[in-house]
């Protein structure tokens, strides 16, 4: 069975105000497999951000089912980590307590001297060693972004959500964090669910890519990239 199955999803947003809501998914089908790397392609709007959102558990459908490993999803849980596109940093947390932050507040729970280890290995990973006493306001766009990579690897989850992760990077780091990225991945086996808007970003990472259309917000084509994954 798949890792994560959404079957007819239907996601919006109510306006209580005004009594109206806008539908930004409609009668989504789509599976992913464990340790698949898929990345989701489609024009501003048409409801990436949402349907990340549905599989990490912040978004509820209003109709149909997410389902992870079979379960229905109801709420976020340690099994899925976000990387977010605004970042979400604790402004008042240096970088390294923003990173172990996330290991404290996880159910099984990571002794102190792993947490100091992973921490480090992830700073390392996105070339932050240095700004551990940093805070987020202190650092550039792009610098916060890849804290908020380091701060969804450190956790280990089963599934990576990524929104954009690279959107803020400017293009040489980004070459050089997608190597990264493509290796971590190799080696955790991590199933990775990817929104990006550059297809060749999508084209260079994915097993398979999904182009969600912009109205009525379905899925318009899958596309296997069908390459060996290293
Ligand atoms: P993209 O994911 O394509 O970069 P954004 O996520 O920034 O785009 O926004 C996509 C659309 O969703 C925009 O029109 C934006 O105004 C709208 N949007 C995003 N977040 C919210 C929100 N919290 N409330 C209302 N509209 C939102
Ligand atoms: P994408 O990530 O592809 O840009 P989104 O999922 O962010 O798309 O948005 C899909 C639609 O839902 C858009 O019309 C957007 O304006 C709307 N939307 C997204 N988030 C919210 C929100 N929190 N409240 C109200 N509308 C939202």
């Amino acid at each position: 069975p798949a890792l994560i199955e959404a079957a007819h999803v239907t996601a919006g947003y109510d306006n209580r105000r005004e009594h109206t809501r806008l539908i930004a998914l409609r009668d989504v089908s789509l599976q992913v497999r464990r340790g698949e790397f898929l990345a989701i392609v489609g024009p501003s709007g048409c409801g990436k951000t949402t349907f990340i959102n549905l599989i990490a558990g912040f978004v509820k459908p209003l109709e149909g089912s997410v389902r992870v490993r079979g379960e229905e999803v109801t709420g976020p849980g340690a099994d899925r980590a976000m990387v977010f596109q605004d970042y979400a940093l604790l402004p008042w947390r240096t970088v390294e307590r923003n990173i172990r932050f996330a290991m404290e507040n996880r159910r099984g729970h990571v002794p102190k001297a792993e947490q100091a280890e992973r921490a480090a290995r992830a700073l390392r990973l996105v070339g932050l060693t240095g700004f551990e006493k940093s805070y987020p306001h202190e650092l550039s766009g792009g610098m916060r972004q890849r804290v908020g990579i380091a701060r969804a690897l450190v956790t280990e989850p089963e599934i990576l959500l990524m929104d954009e992760p690279f959107g803020a990077v400017d293009a040489m780091t980004r070459e050089a964090m997608q190597a990264e990225l493509e290796k971590i991945i190799a080696e955790t086996r991590q199933t990775v669910v990817f929104i990006t808007h550059s297809i060749d970003e999508a084209i260079l990472l994915a097993d398979r890519i999904v182009v969600i259309s912009k109205r009525p917000g379905t899925i318009r084509e899958v596309i296997d990239v069908d390459l060996p994954r290293p």
